[in-house]
C-alpha cells in the first residue's frame, strides 16, 4: 500500500523536482549536508521530558533556540546566555528527535526524486537507529497521553508519521527490504498501537494520531488501523466535517488551526493514496481551511493574538508558504495565488527562514523573511505545482467567519481593519 503517492506518482514527480523545482532540491540537498557529512545519526538515550523550567529562559520566559548541533547547550534569543541544565536538554531531546525523523523523509524524498544515493542511505540509516532505539524509551513519565520517546502521545504521532513516509518512499524505489520489515515490527506497529489506545477526541492533536495510524495502517496493510484513522467516531471524516467549522477554520482558533489543517493535509493526502472516499462537505472546509489563515491577517501580514494563540506572529514563514503550495496543488484558489503574491514579494529582507531547524510540524516562528519557491519543505517537492500563474497581489476583503464567530471589516485597501469576536 501506500502513504502519500503511489510509486507511478513519485515517478511523475521525478522530471519536475530536475527542471521548475530544482532549486527547491539544490536547497533541500544543501541543508542536509550536516547530517550527510556526519555518519550515522546519533539517537539519544534518553526520552524527551516536560517540565517547568526545560526550554525557557528563567530570566526572559522566552523559549531557548533550538540547535540539532548542540544537545548540551541552549542559548536565549533575548539575553544571549548559554544554558547547560539537564531540564533543558531533556527539552531539546524532543525537538531532536522530531527533527531526526523529519530528516528521514525529507532525505528520502531527495532519494527517490533526485537519485541521490548518499539521501536514500542516510534515511535507511534514521529508521534502522530508531528500530533499535524506540523499544528502550520507557513508556512513562508522560503528560498527555501514553509515548515512548516524547512525553505526549500527539508528538510520537508527529514523529512516526515522518517515518512512515520516509519508509514508504524508500520502498517505492527498492521494494521491499528486511530494513521495512524490521521498522515495521520494531517501530511501526508498536507505535501505532500504542497511539491508537488514546483518543483524543476533537481535539487538534488527534488530527496526528489519525493521520499517523492511517500511514501505519497503510504500511502494515491493517484494515483495522486505517478505518479507525478514517471512519471511527474520531476518526478524519468526523474531524474534517466537525473540527472544521462550516467557514473552514478549525473550531479551537487561528494558532491551533495551522498546525490541525497541516495534520488533516496528511489525512486527506493519505486517504486519497488508498482510494477512500470522504466526506463531500468536509472536503469543502478542508480546502477552505488554505485560505483562511489570510481572511483574518492583521494589516501588518501577522495572524491575531486571540486565546492562547502566541503574540504577533508573522504569516511570512516558509511552512505557511508551502500550505500555500499544497493547496494550490488541489485546486486553483485566487486567494492562494494572492497570498503566495505577498509571500514570495521580492522587497522583503533577506534572513533564515529556520527550515534548517524545522521539527516536523511542530515548529516554532521566526521573524519574517523574503521568501521564494526554493524555500519550502520536501512535502512542496512532491506535490507543489511544476510551475505557479503570474501571482498578483490583492488587498484583504471584510469577512464574517459565521462558524468562528469573526467578522473583519476593512477599510482604506485593508491598510486599516477591525475585527469583531
Ligand atoms: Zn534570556
Amino acid at each position: 500500500m501506500t502513504v502519500l503517492l503511489s510509486p507511478d506518482a513519485i515517478a511523475a514527480r521525478r522530471p519536475v523536482a530536475r527542471a521548475s523545482l530544482a532549486p527547491l532540491a539544490r536547497s533541500l540537498r544543501d541543508e542536509l549536508a550536516p547530517l550527510l557529512d556526519a555518519g550515522t545519526p546519533w539517537i539519544p538515550a534518553e526520552k524527551a521530558r516536560l517540565t517547568r523550567a526545560g526550554g525557557r529562559c528563567p530570566r526572559d520566559g522566552v523559549l531557548l533556540d533550538f540547535d540539532p548541533w548542540r544537545p548540551r547547550e541552549h542559548r536565549c534569543p533575548v539575553c544571549a546566555t548559554s544554558y547547560r541544565d539537564e531540564d533543558h536538554y531533556r527539552w531539546w531531546v524532543m525537538n531532536y528527535q522530531l527533527w531526526l525523523a523529519e530528516r528521514s523523509a525529507h532525505a528520502a524524498a531527495l532519494y527517490v526524486l533526485t537519485d541521490d544515493v548518499p539521501c536514500g542511505v542516510l534515511a535507511a540509516d534514521i529508521l534502522r537507529g530508531y528500530a533499535a532505539r524506540y523499544a528502550s524509551y520507557p513508556n512513562r513519565d508522560n503528560v498527555l497521553g501514553p509515548t515512548r520517546p516524547f512525553f505526549s502521545t500527539y508528538l510520537e504521532s508527529v514523529w512516526l508519521l515522518q517515518l512512515a513516509v520516509a519508509l514508504d518512499l524508500l520502498e517505492s524505489r527498492d521494494g521491499h527490504t528486511a530494513l521495512g520489515d524490521e521498522v515495521r515490527e520494531r517501530v511501526i506497529r508498536p507505535s501505532a498501537t500504542l497511539i491508537a489506545s488514546y483518543d483524543e477526541g476533537s481535539s487538534n492533536r488527534q488530527v496526528y494520531n489519525c493521520a499517523a495510524v492511517a500511514a501505519a495502517g497503510a504500511l502494515l496493510g491493517d484494515e483495522g488501523f486505517i478505518a479507525a484513522a478514517t471512519r471511527g467516531p474520531s476518526g478524519l471524516a468526523t474531524l474534517i466535517t466537525s473540527g472544521l467549522l462550516d467557514d473552514g477554520t478549525w473550531y479551537e482558533g487561528e494558532n491551533y488551526h495551522l498546525f490541525a489543517h497541516r495534520g488533516l493535509w496528511y489525512g486527506v493526502t493519505i486517504a486519497d493514496a488508498l482510494g477512500l472516499s470522504l466526506p463531500h462537505e468536509g472536503l469543502r472546509r478542508f480546502r477552505e481551511g488554505f485560505a483562511t489563515p489570510f481572511a483574518t491577517a492583521l494589516p501588518d501580514f501577522t495572524f491575531p493574538s486571540r486565546r492562547d494563540s502566541p503574540y504577533r506572529v508573522s504569516l511570512r514563514q516558509w511552512r505557511i508558504a508551502e500550505s500555500c503550495e499544497l493547496g494550490v496543488a488541489r485546486a486553483d484558489d485566487p486567494r492562494l495565488f494572492a497570498a503566495l503574491a505577498a509571500l514570495y514579494d521580492r522587497r522583503v529582507a533577506e534572513g533564515a527562514t529556520a527550515r534548517a531547524c524545522s521539527t516536523a510540524e511542530a515548529e516554532r516562528n521566526v521573524a519574517p523573511v523574503r521568501l521564494s519557491r526554493a524555500s519550502l519543505g520536501w512535502k512542496s517537492l512532491l506535490f507543489a505545482r511544476d510551475t505557479l500563474p503570474p501571482l498578483a497581489e490583492r488587498a484583504q476583503k471584510s469577512v464574517h467567519l459565521a462558524g468562528q464567530g469573526i467578522a473583519v471589516f476593512r477599510r482604506d485597501r485593508a491598510r486599516t481593519c477591525i475585527a469583531l469576536d
